[in-house]
């Protein structure tokens, strides 16, 4: 690769934030640091301003930041800035959208950890890539997997099978489950991550929005596209072509592998951070279909899915409320699926005809979703 690349880390203090930059400092020949943006730590943000020298840093929280600016703007700011080449986006949630669109509209490199956005809006992120000439490239594990597989393989992709740990639940009776608490459902098995997608991966909400990630990306149908758990986490995902041959990426759970695969595809860098594979100590590989009828957030985000339009939308927002307010405590665990299942019926099914529909859809289904964690 020729001269360094400028990127932009948005979210830089969350999980997926501090991981790019852990890659980022072993990649010092090849990309710089030009923006960083946090939510509301400006503590966080002031160390990583202090260890990187961002030309630009702001925190996206309405707060005073520190000295940086703050606001929501910070993100389209620090994404659309000259010198970035490359804008990881981290932020976790809606709030990362405008960000997406404008990166991509403005010729850049999307490095995508922040799924929610292609989830809502996945026919607009398409249209502002095409519009702009930027591209999307996932950090999403099962995606980055696909991606590796497919790349350099353009002919006759049949079927994904993206794999899914299962969460801390995966053999819990459903009565249980129902119950569980905030503390139970932050203990993953397999990887540690942000709060929010710790919750999706329990309800397995997580694994419907990477469906339609999926579909997003590789322009499969639904029927080209299923899930198997995997408790271990070792294979990422499976992909069929048409003569049924089916290739797999493998390798210990870690974002880093999957966030510099994203700055560098179709390239490739050497990273002696990365824990060198070894079957042996990988163990037993195990797979087992999902318990549909328990983890019922992934039946009810596919089927979102597949009505497409402003669907979508309406089950990531009634998802990101249900988590938040079981994460505050107003709700029970077995209540999240609910609420997205009473949300999505509500809803009347539309084309998403530009960002104003599915903003609309998106503020409609939040306080659908927040009527019903009030009456819980
Ligand atoms: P996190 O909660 O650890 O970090 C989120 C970051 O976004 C933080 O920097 C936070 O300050 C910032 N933020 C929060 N709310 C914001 C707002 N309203 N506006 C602007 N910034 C805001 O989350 P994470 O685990 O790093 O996940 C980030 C995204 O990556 C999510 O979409 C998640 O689904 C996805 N993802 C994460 C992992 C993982 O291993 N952590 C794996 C795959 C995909
Ligand atoms: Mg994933």
């Amino acid at each position: 690769m020729g001269a360094t690349k400028g990127v932009a880390v948005l979210g830089s203090t969350g999980s997926i934030g501090r991981s790019t930059l852990a890659v980022l400092a072993r990649q010092r020949e090849h990309f710089r640091v030009v923006a960083l943006t946090g939510g509301r730590n400006a503590d966080a943000l002031a160390a990583q301003v202090a260890e990187w020298r961002p030309a630009f840093a702001g925190l996206a929280a309405d707060t005073n930041g520190g000295g940086h600016p703050s606001g929501p703007d910070v993100l389209v700011q620090a994404a659309t800035h000259p010198d970035v080449d490359v804008v990881v986006n981290a932020v976790v949630g809606a709030a990362g959208l405008d960000a997406t669109l404008a990166a991509l509209r403005a010729g850049k490199r999307v490095a995508l950890a922040n799924k929610e956005t292609l989830v809502m809006a996945g026919e607009l992120v398409a249209q502002a890539a095409c519009a702009g000439g930027g591209e999307l490239i996932p950090i999403d594990s099962e995606h980055s997997a696909v991606l590796q597989c497919v790349s350099g393989r353009d002919a006759g992709l049949g079927r994904l099978i993206l794999t899914c740990s299962g969460g801390p639940f995966r053999e819990w009776p459903a009565e249980r489950v129902r119950q569980a608490t905030v503390e139970e459902a932050l203990r993953h098995p397999t990887w540690r991550m942000g709060n929010k997608i710790t919750v999706d991966s329990a309800t397995l909400a997580n694994k419907a929005l990477e469906l339609i990630e999926a579909h997003h990306l590789f322009g499969l149908s639904y029927d080209a596209l299923e899930v198997v758990v995997h408790p271990q986490s070792i294979v990422h995902a499976f992909v069929e072509f048409c003569d049924g041959s089916v290739i797999a990426q493998v390798g210990f759970p870690s974002m880093e592998l999957p966030i510099l695969y994203a700055l560098t595809h179709p390239a490739r860098l050497p990273d002696a951070g990365v824990r060198r594979f070894d079957p042996v100590a990988a163990g037993p590989l195990t797979f087992e279909p999902v318990r549909a009828e328990v983890f019922r957030a992934l039946a009810a985000g596919v089927a979102a899915g597949r009505a497409g339009g402003i669907s979508p939308a309406v089950f990531n927002a009634a998802n990101e409320v249900a988590v938040a307010a079981f994460l505050e405590g107003q709700v029970p665990f077995g209540r999240i699926s609910e609420i997205i299942e009473r949300t999505l019926d509500d809803h009347a099914p539309a084309p998403a005809t530009g960002l104003p529909a599915v903003r609309d859809a998106d503020r409609w289904a939040r306080a659908r979703a927040r009527d019903y964690v009030r009456r819980s």
